[in-house]
This record gives C-alpha cells, sequence and structure tokens, in this order.
C-alpha cells in the first residue's frame, strides 16, 4: 500500500499519469514491467533508465520534461530489450567497468537510441509524440542554432548530429519529412559548420559518417542485437576519432 502512494506521488512531479503509462506499457506489451518514476535533477538527459536488482523494478529518473516523449523513450528501451531484440543490454546501464570510455559510451547510447525511437515509431499510437518533438526542434531553428552555439565539445555535436540525422531522415514519415524539408536542411548544416570548428573533424569525416548512417535504411528494422551492435561499431569507425582495438573493447564492455 506505501509503495502505490509512493509510486503515485512521484509520478505526479512528471508530464504521464498512471492512465497514460498503463496505457503505453500495454501498448509495448510491458505491463507486467515494474517502472517507477524518480524526479531527479542531478541526471545530465530528460530521462535516464536503470535497474534496481532488490524490488525487480525499472527506475525511471527525470529532470526537466516539457513532454511524454522522453519517458515513452525510456519504455521503448524496455521494450526494444525485452520484446523486440531480447537481449537486456540494450535497457540496462553499461556494468561498471575501469576502462569505460565514456564518450564512445555516449555515442554508442545515441545510436542505440535510433534503434529505440524507430521500433516505438512504428507503433500509431506513440509516433505523433516523435512528429512533435521532432518538429519542436525544427520549428525553433534560432533557439537551437543558440544553444548548439554554446556547446564546445566535439562529441557532443556528434551525438546530437547521429541522433537528429537518423531521426529526420528514417524515422520521421516521408510525408512529414517533406513539409520540413527546409528545416531540416537547415538544421543540420548548423550542427554541421559547429562540427568543422574542429580541426580533427572535416568535410570528408562528415562524408564517410554520413554514408555509414545512410545504412540506418536497413539496419533499422534489425532484430538481432550482433546486427545492431555492429552497425553501432562499424559507424563510430567510420568517425575515425578511436582505433579498432578501442573500440571493439568498448563495445565488450557495454555490450557483453
Ligand atoms: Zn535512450
Amino acid at each position: 500500500m506505501i509503495l502505490i502512494t509512493i509510486l503515485i506521488v512521484q509520478i505526479e512531479g512528471s508530464m504521464m499519469d498512471q492512465n497514460s503509462l498503463s496505457r503505453y506499457k500495454e501498448i509495448l506489451s510491458i505491463s507486467e514491467e515494474n517502472i517507477i518514476f524518480v524526479k531527479n535533477p542531478y541526471i545530465t538527459h530528460q530521462a535516464e533508465l536503470g535497474f534496481d536488482s532488490s524490488s525487480r523494478s525499472w527506475v525511471v529518473n527525470f529532470n526537466i520534461t516539457q513532454s511524454e516523449f522522453p519517458f515513452i523513450h525510456e519504455l521503448g528501451h524496455i521494450y526494444f530489450a525485452k520484446i523486440k531484440t531480447r537481449y537486456m543490454h540494450f535497457a540496462l546501464p553499461p556494468p561498471p567497468h575501469l576502462e569505460l570510455n565514456r564518450r564512445i559510451g555516449d555515442l554508442m547510447g545515441n545510436l542505440l537510441d535510433c534503434f529505440v525511437n524507430y521500433n516505438l515509431s512504428v507503433f500509431k499510437e506513440i509516433y505523433p509524440i516523435i512528429q512533435q518533438n521532432d518538429f519542436e526542434y525544427l520549428d525553433n531553428l534560432r533557439q537551437f542554432q543558440t544553444k548548439i552555439g554554446s556547446i564546445n565539445d566535439l562529441n557532443t555535436l556528434l551525438g546530437w548530429y547521429i541522433l537528429f540525422y537518423l531521426d529526420f531522415r528514417f524515422i520521421l514519415k516521408k510525408e512529414d519529412r517533406d513539409i520540413k524539408n527546409q528545416e531540416i536542411y537547415s538544421f543540420l548544416e548548423i550542427l554541421r559548420s559547429q562540427i568543422y570548428n574542429f580541426t580533427d573533424f572535416n568535410r570528408n569525416n562528415m562524408i564517410k559518417l554520413t554514408k555509414s548512417l545512410n545504412k540506418f535504411e536497413k539496419a533499422k528494422i534489425e532484430i538481432q542485437h550482433v546486427r545492431i551492435i555492429y552497425f553501432i561499431y562499424n559507424t563510430l569507425l567510420s568517425i575515425k576519432l578511436w582505433s579498432k582495438e578501442e573500440l571493439k573493447k568498448q563495445i565488450e564492455i557495454f555490450f557483453p
């Protein structure tokens, strides 16, 4: 009884209420999963997923939330790991490891997120939320440009580029992409020009990255975890910021 009360109080501070949570869990066939929402101002993303083994519950830590999208995305990880690929490391945080490279891990996370988002977009009840989230960025180009201008970290910019490029090109439906064609071009161009400020990433690197990313059109429907991990590995290799050995080592850490 006490547990239920806590659950309701915690979820009240978020954008998602119990009814819509139950509805989304049902849509994603994850109704039997325990999911607790915890408001946590210290996390770096809008929402982060963890697992509490003592209560066998998923924990969604959330921070600033303007939409339901970050929550649905975290539910999407559970769906993708449990139902779609049956590979739990697509939902669980990486196991602690001394040689874990956070920068590589972040980009692997961005690529994985696109698989999660694609698999969510297939549900007609969920697609409008993804579309709305993308359009909000595209309709506020100026605001985005200011934000991007203040980011002085190549890794962060590459992460954003990967995420938005794949989202806009391969997850948005064609009719929505067509409406926002000009905005999409400008949006990605803002990111590209900020990325070119870094001498270790030039137009040639971008061509190689784009070529790898375009393979997502076929890769997005994969359900075998090995193939998904292979796409992630190849894309990061194409950026040429890390050696094969380093990337293989990190893949083994993040996706054991
Ligand atoms: Zn994610």
